[in-house]
């Protein structure tokens, strides 16, 4: 069985510029250079940061795990562009 150490090592070697991404998106995060904003599907809190290019990385959009998989798997097609405000949803688990 795999470990998920070697896993995550051999995404990163798979996919050098969406690790680059993230990392520069933790960093600019953590830094405040970039502002973790709600998902802009149902506004959630808990939002992963998605890259439309991975060579701006800088340049995300912020989704929810569930949207994000969404997004993903389905296109985005279904998604209405807005960002519903945080705290009404919050509560619905
Ligand atoms: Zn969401
Ligand atoms: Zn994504």
């Amino acid at each position: 069985m795999l470990k998920s150490e070697t896993r995550q090592a051999n995404w990163r070697r798979a996919n050098p510029l969406k690790y680059s991404a993230h990392l520069a998106v933790q960093q600019a995060v953590s830094s405040g250079k970039l502002k973790k904003e709600c998902c802009e599907v149902c506004g959630s809190e808990a939002v992963d940061a998605h890259h439309d290019r991975y060579d701006e990385p800088l340049n995300v959009r912020w989704l929810c795990r569930r949207h994000h998989v969404k997004l993903h798997h389905y296109g985005e097609d279904m998604f209405p562009v807005n960002c519903a405000p945080a705290k009404a949803r919050s509560a619905e688990k």
